[in-house]
């Protein structure tokens, strides 16, 4: 079940997201939602998938991840 108040959705910020080769923001995702088609581009957040944690956010040495708080 998500949470239904405070939930943050976040989204990749393409500007800043430099497609490392090891994602720091996916490997703290616990419900693997972040997805990559190919390993040359950036990840893209499966909102099916997405939890609302927020843990993601922080690891990304590049600030990559805006994280829009969803009052509930
Ligand atoms: S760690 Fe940040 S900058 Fe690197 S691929 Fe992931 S979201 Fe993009
Ligand atoms: S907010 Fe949580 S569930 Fe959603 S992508 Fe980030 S770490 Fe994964």
């Amino acid at each position: 079940m998500f949470p239904s108040h405070g939930i943050i959705m976040p989204t990749v910020d393409y500007d800043r997201c430099q497609a490392c080769r090891q994602c720091e923001a996916a490997q703290h995702c616990r419900f693997k939602a972040f997805v990559r088609i190919d390993g040359e581009e950036p990840p893209f957040i499966d909102v099916g998938r997405c939890g609302g944690c927020g843990e993601c956010v922080p690891p990304c040495p590049y600030d990559a991840l805006s994280a829009p708080k969803i009052p509930g």
